[in-house]
């Protein structure tokens, strides 16, 4: 048993944290999505990925 698994990369526990958060461009809700065939946080209005807000 480890709790090493928590701390892999899991948008949806990083989407929690960001759950405050709005777009930088539009003000638009952060969701989670794909983005260059990988999981992330985007905009669900204008699709900007969120990536670099923490
Ligand atoms: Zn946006």
């Amino acid at each position: 048993m480890s709790d090493q698994e928590s701390t892999r990369r899991d948008p949806e526990q990083l989407l929690d944290r960001m759950e405050t958060a709005d777009c930088h461009y539009c003000d638009g809700d952060l969701d989670v999505g794909e983005y260059k065939d990988s999981a992330a946080i985007l905009c669900e209005d204008c699709g900007t990925p969120a990536v670099r807000v923490w």
